[in-house]
């Protein structure tokens, strides 16, 4: 069948509906959003509504559904949940006016990057639609071998005009976009249909990101500035220091234009300033780090440690008043600051309002009038906002001078910023509180939203209205007087206008002027040429009056529109004084302290807490702990202890604290002096990412790969249990080596915590200057092991596994078995493992693998080539190998453990243990 056989509403939908081969098209037919074939059979399956067919008479009827187009954002927000696009095709000329067909067009396609409505944004999140583009200067030509592509970055949140660009250069360029993109947790990536395969597929590996192919076209590099000079309204993109940027701009340019496209006839007013972020600007945190630290969301395992509260680093410190403090808040957190200027501004601005309770409360309770101004002021911009949202956006500007008053009133550099950047907005305010009513609806449509006073013409037709009305009612009395007719009233319904009704008894009294409109069962409705003459007086005035009272809504909104980047201005400030207050009150309220914050290369904290696992319900109270870490004596702590002692505890603790300094925000201590890190990285537990392929062990490998390519000398890695994915001698060689690696200055001497159930491992302490063992303390009575939390100086002997499978509930006799297997494997030098007792007349089978190596001091002895050696090296040597023996001795004491069996260190590789 071809269009010209249709009939005229579906030819018109086939039409638009070619232009959006991959949306759900939602074609506004009267009251209704219809869906027709394939959409409407998905549509009506997502959306729980009945399908239904149009022209049921014909052979092939066409599927169909809909929904009423005044709930359309709900169903349109339960279609982009469940992954779809949706195209909104209105009617967008007056069907009275229309001559034919209605003309239709889509005003607006839906996608989950693009979206400004408040019913379908999570009000403390952000919104970005992000885009990728890829620069190489052998564009056109064969790549050289030392030419490494530059990735372009752009994120642009539509709802509140944010917009930025960055660049990423070089070997670990594409491992620092896709961390960015784990940051920004985008809600749509643009990418060109021609990106080399190897990074569409790395990209395709980011958890969670939703990518979408574009046209290479939209990132064309020659197009890219001057659209953006034309979006951004300057001359030169200089003004926003983009000069030198390649793919930064293609990927700028190809938001804006995907923006256009999805939003046509919308300009994007608010959108007029890009910043360039530089890598580097602010505190590395990779993907992982910000997973395992659980900075935003928990991790699921917390579940399964019993700890069923989902808190995170966000919700502990989270008491903004204001959502734009939390999204504020949360960008904070994913980027720590690493300038000791930029972090003792904000921690001097956070200490005055900890000291100034009263300030701060009067401070946090004016917040809380606050609105979301910013995206308020982008959806005035984009012409979307109601009568309501316009009221909104009065009432937080009201606020602006009692606020401005409270921060004069603060000394410090921060707040004396905000305090001279200040705005009053008292003319936005001005033109609406003259203009609006305050109880304006919802809806444009529905008048009622201008003052009286404001416009003579407006309330010239509201009185005509008025008196027309009045006059109705006065008819009424008459006409009753007039035929006797007691009962008889006037009413208005939508299709008939207004009526005089009288009922079947009193028919005989009508008079012949009254013409007859509807007969109902019991009685009969009539008009007069009265009633005529006022109705169209009432409605006629009550039309013009609505749409000029839309006119004028829409003058006022177009002037507050001129103000919107002065609006985004004082959201940004707003948002931060509800952060900086934010953290006040936490610090209050959780008993943190001011840390000291320096260049140096120490972390000495004292009793410090997790910030986390504190406000949980702990049966004995969370026991602070100390840490010192440096570029000295303490680069590398060894940290042992059974399990559940809390060593991820600890080392998540430390790390935290540093991170919250570097926010601005108090710590969980009692002293802290933090010497700034520039980048944190965690290698936490098991997990895999089947879905990219890689197994648990490949996971961890790779994620140790990657902070061992990117650690730099003032960075902080925490590595929780590495190597345990694999065989032991496997998986404690690797730990091993890692180790020395890190903390060997020549290749990264950066400050690190090691958790292991590895004991060979702390023999590094001995071997190794930097390296210290420390351990979790636990008290053991008959067959309990009682945990005391506190972390000391010195190795664990073991690491109670069983004792916390008991408690895990195993059953007994696997228990008990375990015991067996273990007495006999820790009986140097092992024996073979035996069959369970009550077995005791099967074969044993052997084992020949845990035989202790030569001490390596032995080994060192052996190796020694003494006749390149003067007396005094030999002398020194000598003592050099007793205080080695001398530590190692007191550390084993303090356990009671024999020597176990670990690795030389006489190269970089250590041996495996002799086998047997
Ligand atoms: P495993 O070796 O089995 O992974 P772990 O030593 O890493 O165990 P954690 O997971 O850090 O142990 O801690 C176990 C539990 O102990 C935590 O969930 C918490 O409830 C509690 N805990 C940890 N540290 C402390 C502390 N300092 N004070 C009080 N309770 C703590």
């Amino acid at each position: 069948m071809t269009d010209a056989d249709l009939p005229p509403l579906m030819r018109q939908y086939w039409e638009v509906k070619r232009a959006y081969p991959g949306a759900i098209l939602f074609f506004r037919v009267g009251d209704f959003y219809e869906m027709f074939y394939q959409d409407a059979e998905e549509a009506s399956r997502l959306l729980s509504i009945t399908l239904t067919s149009r022209d049921k008479s014909r052979a092939d009827p066409v599927p169909l559904c809909g929904v009423p187009h005044h709930a359309v954002t709900a169903y349109i927000a339960k279609l982009l949940q469940a992954g779809r696009t949706v195209a909104l095709c209105d009617q967008v000329e007056d069907p009275k006016l229309a001559k034919g067909l209605v003309r239709r067009e889509v005003v607006r396609l839906y996608t989950p990057g693009t979206l400004t409505d408040s019913e379908l944004l999570s009000a403390t999140e952000p919104s970005f639609l992000a885009a990728v583009a890829v620069h190489t200067t052998s564009q056109g030509r064969q790549k050289l071998p030392f030419e490494s592509p530059v990735l372009g970055l752009a994120a642009l949140d539509l709802s509140t005009g944010e917009f930025w660009v960055s660049e990423y250069v070089g070997e670990r360029g594409l491992s620092d976009l896709t961390d960015e993109l784990a940051r920004l947790e985008p809600k749509e990536v643009l990418y060109p249909q021609d990106l080399p395969p190897d990074i569409e597929r790395v990209l395709a590996h980011v958890r969670g990101l939703r990518l979408c192919a574009q046209d290479p076209s939209r990132f064309d590099r020659s197009a890219a500035n001057g659209l953006l000079r034309e979006q951004l309204r300057v001359a030169s993109l200089a003004a926003f220091g983009c000069e030198g940027l390649t793919s930064g701009l293609q990927a700028a340019a190809a938001a804006v234009s995907y923006l256009r496209d999805t939003q046509p006839g919308t300009r994007l007013d608010h959108v007029r300033r890009l910043q360039v972020r530089r890598p580097g600007q602010d505190m590395y945190l990779d993907s992982v780090t910000i997973r395992n630290l659980e900075l935003l969301t928990p991790l699921s395992t917390h579940q399964d440690r019993g700890d069923a509260k989902h808190q995170t680093l966000l919700s502990v410190l989270n008491r903004t008043c204001t959502v734009m403090g939390s999204r504020l808040l949360r960008d904070w957190i994913v980027r720590p600051l690493v300038s000791v200027d930029a972090i003792q501004a904000r921690l001097d601005a956070v200490a005055e309002l900890v000291q100034n309770f009263q300030v701060r409360a009067s401070l946090r309770t004016t917040l809380r009038g606050v609105q979301d101004i910013v995206r308020l002021g982008s959806r005035v911009s984009l012409g979307s906002a109601t009568p309501r949202e316009i009221l909104a956006l009065n009432e937080s500007v009201a606020v602006l001078p009692q606020l401005g008053t409270t921060v004069t009133s603060l000394g410090s550099q921060l707040f004396r910023e905000a305090a001279q950047a200040w705005d009053g907005l008292s003319d936005v305010h001005d033109v609406i509180e003259r203009a609006i009513l305050p109880e304006a609806p919802v809806s444009v449509r529905d008048g009622g939203i201008i003052k009286d006073g404001y416009h003579s013409g407006l309330d010239e037709l509201r009185r005509a209205c008025r008196d027309g009305k009045g006059g109705i009612a006065r008819l009424e009395a008459l006409e009753r007087e007039r035929t006797g007719i007691e009962s008889l009233k006037i009413r208005f319904n939508q299709v008939f206008g207004y009526y005089l009704e009288v009922t079947k008894a009193n028919l005989a009294r009508v008079p012949d002027r009254f013409v007859r409109k509807q007969t109902l069962a019991n009685a009969e409705r009539f008009t007069t040429t009265e009633l005529q003459e006022l109705e169209d007086l009432v409605t006629g005035s009550d039309e013009k009056r609505t749409n000029l009272e839309q006119e004028l809504f829409e003058q006022v909104r177009v002037q507050v529109a001129r103000e919107v980047p002065r609006l985004q201005a004082m959201g940004v400030r707003l948002a931060s004084l509800d952060v900086l207050a934010a953290l006040a009150e936490t610090a209050a309220m959780n008993q943190y302290i001011r840390p000291d914050v320096s260049e140096g290369g120490t972390i000495h904290i004292v009793e410090g807490r997790h910030p986390v696992v504190e406000r949980l319900e702990l049966q004995s109270g969370f026991i602070p702990n100390d840490a010192r870490l440096d570029l000295e004596g303490n680069r590398l702590l060894i940290i042992t202890g059974p399990n559940m002692a809390g060593k991820s505890t600890y080392l998540r603790q430390v790390a935290l604290i540093v991170l919250m300094a570097q926010i601005g925000s108090f710590v969980p201590a009692r002293s802290a002096g933090l010497g700034v890190v520039d980048r944190v990285f965690t290698r936490v537990g098991a997990s895999d990412n089947l879905a990219a392929g890689q197994s648990t062990f490949m996971v961890e490998m790779t994620e140790t790969a990657k902070i061992l390519n990117c650690a730099t000398n003032r960075s902080l890695i925490l590595l929780d249990e590495i190597g345990r994915g694999t065989s032991t001698y496997d998986g404690l060689s690797i730990a091993w080596a890692v180790a020395e690696y890190i903390q060997d200055r020549c290749h990264l001497g950066a400050r690190t915590l090691f958790a292991t159930h590895y004991h060979e491992m702390t023999q590094l302490a001995a071997l190794r200057d930097g390296v210290r063992n420390y351990r979790v303390a636990v008290r053991e009575r008959d067959e309990d092991v009682l945990f005391l939390r506190t972390i000391v100086e010195g190795a664990a002997d073991r690491s109670y596994g069983i004792h916390v499978a008991r408690l895990a509930g195993l059953p007994h006799p696997i228990i008990e078995r375990a015991k067996e297997v273990l007495a006999q494997l820790e009986q140097p030098p092992a024996t073979a493992i035996t069959t369970p007792a009550h077995e005791a007349t099967a074969p044993a089978p052997t084992t020949g693998d845990a035989l202790p190596s030569p001490h390596p001091i032995v080994e060192e002895v052996r190796q020694m080539d003494l006749f390149a050696m003067t007396p005094l090296d030999a002398l020194n040597k000598l003592a050099d190998l007793q205080r080695r023996l001398d530590r190692a001795g007191a550390e084993q004491g303090e356990t009671g453990d024999a020597p176990r069996p670990y690795p030389t260190t006489s190269s970089d590789t250590p041996a495996k243990p002799a086998e047997a």
